[in-house]
């Protein structure tokens, strides 16, 4: 699959298989969210564009690279929320911005219910989060306001992804790369991704 880039890292893979474990209390479900939203992060943020900067050691002046554009990270309530912290401290300095959509039961299409993105983009990079890839319909609608936001470079961040999501994305947005640690089988007949980990908000947040 073109664009799309699953981790073979052995500590993802390891990290991953906890996660989906039934017995994994929230505790450290959060945890391992966090842990392997940092490691993703890693990957697929290889390509960020640096500029050169002088840093005055003890010594003398180091020529060094600093991250040239700013980073926004753009998780999908509420499952989203979990991935943010992993990759904060790796990027303090990364903007946090919400966008809240629910799913009308009649259309079934993405409704947006929150939205305070300024006027113009803050950001050149968004890495749009969410744990679980399986319609799409949040991520295409999320990387749909990105674009209009004027936001120039956009990633996907999930933990699993099932074909039909990742399809859905790559149709609308073929430019955007997604980045998982694993693809599943399928998507069952209430949504699930299959063998999956069950509802993510509802295994990170203790609401089961
Ligand atoms: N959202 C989840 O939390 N789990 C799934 O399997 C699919 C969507």
């Amino acid at each position: 699959m073109q664009n799309v880039f699953v981790s073979n890292h052995p500590l993802v893979q390891h990290k991953l298989s906890i996660l989906r474990d039934v017995k994994t209390e929230p505790k450290k479900f959060r945890q391992l969210v966090k842990e392997i939203t940092a490691l993703l992060a890693y990957e697929a943020t290889q390509d960020l564009a640096t500029h050169p900067i002088e840093v005055q050691t003890p010594l003398t002046t180091a020529h060094c690279q600093e991250l040239k554009e700013k980073i926004g990270l753009v998780p999908i309530l509420r499952a989203g929320l979990g991935m943010v912290d992993g990759i904060w401290e790796l990027m303090p300095s990364s903007e946090v911005w919400h966008i809240g959509l629910y799913r009308d039961e009649r259309t079934l299409k993405p409704v947006e219910y929150y939205n305070k993105l300024p006027i113009g983009p803050t950001v050149g990079v968004c890495l749009i989060l969410d744990p679980m890839l399986a319609t799409g319909g949040s991520a295409v609608a999320t990387a749909d306001i990105l674009k209009r936001w004027g936001v120039q470079k956009i990633k996907f961040l999930g933990l699993i992804g099932a074909p039909e999501g990742i399809a859905a994305m790559q149709e609308a947005h073929p430019d955007i790369p997604i980045h998982l640690a694993c693809i599943d089988d399928h998507l069952n007949e209430k949504g699930y991704i299959v063998p999956g980990l069950g509802d993510a908000g509802d295994r990170q947040f203790g609401t089961a």
